[in-house]
């Protein structure tokens, strides 16, 4: 049988967002199944994205982060730990994917989701649209080992893993083996609460996996852009104008 895929897509209110997740839900409606797309909201839920949902024919569960979100930089924190919560919670088992709501995301990336063992890892290729050029940002593989990562140079000394929100999954099973996730002994919401601008993906990371030796490099050779995050720098005061810049680049 195939293995669950839990795409977990925390989601908000903005200009965009009927178009990104429509765009999203007939990606994942071509997915062979099993599938669950956990989709959260801030507050309550929206009847628009109810609507949307109701209509897509995927397997969905409808999730609200009650936390009154008021710090600019959360950019979905409290909602992906709403999900995990839930995962954790109903036991659900199967390969855990952060798919944020703007991403572009090819089949053959659900397809090699499916191959993991524990953890698994790819590149991705980061649109910087104001300056229009891709950059990637993920491992360097020798098959499937991870021997380095793609990074640029500003932040390369900082982060001790280069890998975007959408560059790896992972098995649910982690999040039950106490010696890997230390939940309830660490409350990964308040420990994510403090992270700095950038480092959400590494921080997160750093508690699942000891190092790159306990990582799989997706497809052998890592020489594959599967997924594609945009970046729309020069337009974010347009597009979102409560929202603070985001630019890790
Ligand atoms: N997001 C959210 N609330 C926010 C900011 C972001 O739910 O206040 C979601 C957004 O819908 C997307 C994901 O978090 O699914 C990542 O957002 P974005 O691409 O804007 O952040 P970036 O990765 O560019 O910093």
């Amino acid at each position: 049988p195939r293995k669950l895929l839990i795409v977990v897509t925390p989601t908000y209110n903005r200009a965009f967002q009927a178009y990104y997740l429509t765009r999203l839900a007939h990606t994942l409606k071509l997915v062979p199944p099993p599938l669950l797309w956990l989709v959260v909201e801030t507050e309550a839920q929206s009847l628009e994205t109810a609507s949307l949902l109701r209509e897509t024919g995927i397997m969905y569960r409808h999730l609200v982060c009650e936390k009154n979100v008021t710090n600019i930089k959360d950019r979905g924190i409290h909602q992906r730990n709403v999900a995990l919560a839930h995962i954790e919670h109903h036991q659900l088992d199967g390969i855990v994917y952060f798919a944020d709501d703007d991403n572009v995301y090819t089949l053959d990336l659900f397809e090699e989701m499916r191959q993991i063992r524990r953890f698994g890892t790819w590149l991705v290729g980061m649109l910087v649209h104001s300056k229009s050029k891709t950059i990637l940002e993920g491992p360097v593989c020798d098959g499937e080992k991870v021997v380095g990562w793609h990074t640029n140079e500003k932040s390369k000394r900082l982060r001790r893993f280069h890998v975007d929100m959408s560059g790896f999954a992972f098995n649910s099973s982690i999040l039950w083996d106490p010696d890997r996730w230390h939940r309830p002994s660490v409350d990964p919401i308040r420990q994510l609460d403090t992270v700095k601008e950038g480092f959400q993906e590494t921080t997160f990371i750093e508690q699942l996996v000891a190092d790159e030796s306990q990582m799989e490099g997706r497809p052998p050779g890592c020489s594959k852009v599967m997924v594609w995050h945009l970046h729309l720098e020069a337009a974010s005061g347009l597009l979102n104008h409560h929202h603070e810049q985001t630019n890790n680049m």
